[in-house]
């Protein structure tokens, strides 16, 4: 049973985590309490918290696990979206409501949009789709990889569910000179010319942040993959945290990881958690935030709580979150 977290925290908790400076921009990240659904597509801001702005070039998904049961996305694009042409098609009705058919949309439009964009800003991708679902041609994913090396004054924020895929697209560029493919998207694909191919950074992206959802424990291979998984920055988010998940193995190099993982394991940089929302929700009971956020401090790992119940009510400003769950960090990224 879900119990209370023990009454609305106040802005007068004592003792709380310090807040680490956003790395990318320099407004400070923003906890309002607009719904979840419909302000997450407005491309230019966001209403989640850890992120400035979402770019959905691709729409499109299936259910993959419990995580996925009451997806946003799936209800949004099945709902208010259903007859606009970007989403048209990609649910079918059910008696629980619309559910992905698992046909993808690339939105050739929105492909350049952060190209356009002059201010720096965190963007989360494809908070409409997985960009690393099975149906999405590796030729998709270059194109938008090409934008995200090219659009270098931007933060990139990917998640996924399909790490194994993730992992296998990377390794398999970075082995077939990841350069030339992307340069290719770029030249023929978005129209660049070659002096942004000469901009190109190399492998890992520096402004790219690959992560994965998990939702439980039983699903935490996918941190083993992203973990051998290229990447500048790796993090995982925990929502909706759907049961208790011991990460310490994931949040330092280890000698028995180590040894599991012979090359060269890495560790997460950043951990996202929160309760799942909305009508239904299932519950989060409040000790498995405050174990991974214990865990997470142990390990120098910066954490950040996003919304969780309190009272019966969701919560996503900090000051709402109980005194030891007030914290909102940013990974120390360059
Ligand atoms: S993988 Fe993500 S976008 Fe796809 S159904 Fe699951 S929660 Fe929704």
């Amino acid at each position: 049973m879900h119990r209370s977290a023990g009454g609305p925290a106040t802005a007068t908790c004592a003792g709380g985590i310090a807040r680490q400076a956003a790395p990318v921009s320099t407004s400070v990240p923003t906890t309002r309490s607009t719904r979840d659904t419909g302000a997450a597509l407005m491309a230019d801001k966001s209403a989640i918290e850890w992120t400035e702005a979402s770019w959905n070039p691709i729409g499109g998904c299936s259910v993959i696990s419990p995580g996925c049961q009451r997806c946003y996305a799936m209800r949004l694009a099945g709902g208010r979206l259903r007859s606009s042409p970007k989403y048209r098609g990609l649910t079918e009705p059910s008696k629980v409501g619309p559910v992905w058919n698992g046909d993808m949309r690339l939105w050739e439009k929105a492909l350049d949009q952060p190209l356009r964009w002059k201010r720096p800003r965190r963007i989360f991708v494809n908070s409409m789709s997985d960009l690393f679902h099975e149906a999405v041609p590796d030729e998709w994913i270059d194109r938008i990889f090409a934008v995200m090396a090219i659009a270098q004054q931007h933060t990139f924020q990917v998640l996924t569910k399909r790490a194994d895929r993730m992992r296998r697209y990377l390794e398999m560029r970075r082995g077939n000179n990841l350069g030339l493919r992307w340069a290719a998207a770029a030249v023929n694909v978005l129209g660049l010319g070659r002096r942004d191919i000469g901009r190109y950074p190399g492998i890992p992206l520096p402004n790219v942040w690959l992560g994965v959802s998990v939702e439980n424990q039983e699903h935490d291979v996918r941190i083993r993959e992203l973990l051998a998984t290229p990447a500048a920055v790796r993090w995982v988010s925990l929502e909706p945290l759907l049961g208790p998940v011991d990460m310490a193995m994931y949040l330092e190099q280890d000698p028995l990881w180590r040894h599991l993982a012979l090359d060269a394991p890495a560790a997460l940089d950043w951990v996202v958690l929160g309760g799942e929302s909305g009508m239904h929700a299932r519950p989060m009971h409040p000790d498995w935030a405050r174990s991974v956020a214990s865990q997470c401090r142990a390990a120098g790992v910066p954490f950040f709580m996003k919304q969780m119940m309190v009272d019966g009510m969701m919560r996503k400003e900090l000051e709402q979150f109980p005194c030891d769950l007030q914290v909102r960090e940013y990974p120390n990224a360059s």
